[in-house]
């Protein structure tokens, strides 16, 4: 373990952030990286526990207190190696995960948990800076072809680890870049692209074909997908967004957070887009929304220049401690703050739009609210009802409807004959991500619903294994939970 008395000699320390008035100056990432002493007192702390509960909290199985250790000691070549036989792309979760493994650590029972997700993003930059993150070639081909629809993190994953299997694999993306949501819907100053980018080269020379600009389903049709490749990967996301069908929702300036966000992520890539500049600029924004998209229109609007951001979240506001009922180890719905949130929103809890309130040009200029509460009666849904009285009139000349996703989109599964669930995703299962059409396979979002990056990186590695074993009749790809530490 690390030290036997890390936890008691050393506070949880985690990386610090810029200051805002610096930060929001451009679209940089502005996290202040821990030392490499701080970082091993941070490993030092991790009490290798009997029953690792950071491991059932992670999503991929990492094997966290191993990691840990090997930076406690030093050893982060070791670490790397430990880390990248659970995670395809810690550089991402390193960076964007909401890190349940730290509400699930021991530590975190009586203490501050281990700061798992720092250690995790500082073991693969000091890896990618000392060059020891190098293409892993397989040893032999096996001769089988395999389509990935879609290059978000599901994909990426299924893609790479299918390569390693030694299948010629081939990803299809219908944008312009490779990413999926990592490069379009999240900010740069979460994640600068480059990051994305540094993976995908040592993935080309892994032999992994990458083809953009092709849409599956109109571009290419899945008969014809089926006739070229031994097995398809269905990555494509769930990429349906509700809408908010309220009296005014067609005013100029009622603009939906995913026509927002990739515009501007394509901006300050360079990248052309469609439509007219969506710009909060000298505006009065409100976004409508309090989880991750919401909160990057904040963070974007507030880059803008506007005018002022105020985020309106149905629920009401939750403690920042674990709320009663959701008791250590699960994922607790406590009150979350993100770095946008602290550059100058103001947060409305409890509140719905009832209608949006426009000029005699159509132009957007305001909104009407009403407080809300949700009601819970045995046995029955809760259900949102308003409180009497509360009616109220914001100014507002851009709303950012950032309100979730409702599923994926259906050409792909209506050409392919392809049983959806009740909730518009591809229907299939994790005991093997089978769809109803033999050799067709389903991950990430568009089998489980808007997730999360580590969720969609899981389920790429086990579709990779099950298609894996479609093909070969035998796999040894990792599935989660196989848990051998790789030999370094
Ligand atoms: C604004 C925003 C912020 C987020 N922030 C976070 C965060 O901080 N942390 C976190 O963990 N999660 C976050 N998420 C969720 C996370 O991004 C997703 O859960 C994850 O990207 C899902 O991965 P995926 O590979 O399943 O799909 P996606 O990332 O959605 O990738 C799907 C890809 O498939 C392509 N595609 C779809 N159909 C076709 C087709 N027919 N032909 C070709 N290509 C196709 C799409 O263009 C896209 O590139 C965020 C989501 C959003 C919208
Ligand atoms: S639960 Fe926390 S303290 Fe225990 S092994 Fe995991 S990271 Fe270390």
């Amino acid at each position: 373990m690390g030290k036997t008395t890390g936890f008691m000699e050393f506070d949880r320390k985690i990386e610090t952030y810029a200051p805002v008035k610096e930060r929001i100056k451009n679209y940089k990432e502005f996290t202040i990286p821990l030392k490499e002493n701080e970082l091993k007192d941070q490993g030092a702390r991790c009490m290798d526990c009997g029953i690792p509960f950071c491991h059932s909290g992670c999503p991929l199985g990492n094997l966290i207190p191993d990691f840990n250790d090997a930076v406690y000691q030093g050893k982060w070549e070791k670490a790397t190696k430990i880390l990248h036989s659970t995670n395809n792309f810690p550089e991402f979760t390193g960076r964007l995960c909401p890190a349940p493994c730290e509400e699930a650590c021991v530590l975190g029972i009586n203490e501050d948990p281990v700061s798992i997700e720092n250690i995790e993003k500082n073991i693969v930059e000091t890896a990618f800076k000392n060059g020891w993150i190098k293409p892993e070639l397989p040893i032999k081909r096996t001769g089988k072809k395999v389509a990935v629809v879609g290059s978000g993190p599901a994909g990426l994953a299924a893609a790479q680890q299918l390569n390693r299997a030694g299948h010629s694999v081939t990803v299809l993306e219908r944008d312009e870049k490779i990413g999926g949501l990592l490069r379009y819907g999240i900010p740069d100053f979460k994640m600068e692209k480059h990051i994305i980018d540094r993976r995908l080269e040592v993935m080309k020379k892994e032999g992994i074909v990458f083809k953009t600009s092709v849409h599956v389903g109109i571009d290419v049709t899945a008969d014809e997908l089926q006739k070229e490749f031994d097995s398809i990967v269905l990555c494509g996301g769930a990429t349906v967004r509700r809408s908010l069908p309220i009296p005014g929702s067609d005013l100029k300036g009622v603009v939906q957070a995913m026509d927002f966000l990739p515009q501007n992520n394509r901006k300050v890539d360079g990248i052309p887009y469609a439509g007219e500049e969506l710009s909060a600029k000298g505006k009065k924004v409100i976004v409508i929304g309090g989880g991750d998209t919401g909160s990057d229109c904040i963070g974007t609007s507030i880059r803008h220049g506007a005018v002022s951001v105020t985020n309106f979240e149905i629920m009401p506001k939750s403690t920042t401690t674990r709320p009663e009922g959701q008791p250590w180890p699960f994922w607790p719905m406590r009150l979350r703050t993100s770095s946008s949130h602290k550059e100058g929103a103001e947060r409305v809890f409890s509140i719905s739009t009832k209608k949006f309130v426009g000029d005699e040009k159509g132009n957007l200029k305001g909104l009407v609210t009403s407080e809300v509460y949700w009601e819970k009666k045995q046995g029955q849904r809760p259900a949102l009802k308003e409180v009497e009285g509360t009616e109220k009139e914001w100014e507002c000349d851009l709303a950012l409807l950032a309100l979730g996703f409702t599923g994926s989109e259906t050409t792909i599964a209506d050409q392919l004959g392809l049983k959806m669930d009740a909730r518009t995703n591809i229907n299939a299962s994790t005991k093997d991500y089978k769809t109803n059409i033999p050799g067709v396979f389903v991950a990430g979002d568009q089998r489980r619903g808007q997730s999360l990056i580590v969720w969609a990186i899981s389920e790429g590695r086990e579709a990779a294994h099950h298609v894996d074993n479609f093909l070969m009749g035998k796999s040894n790809l990792p599935l989660k939970g196989d848990g051998d530490l790789p030999r370094v």
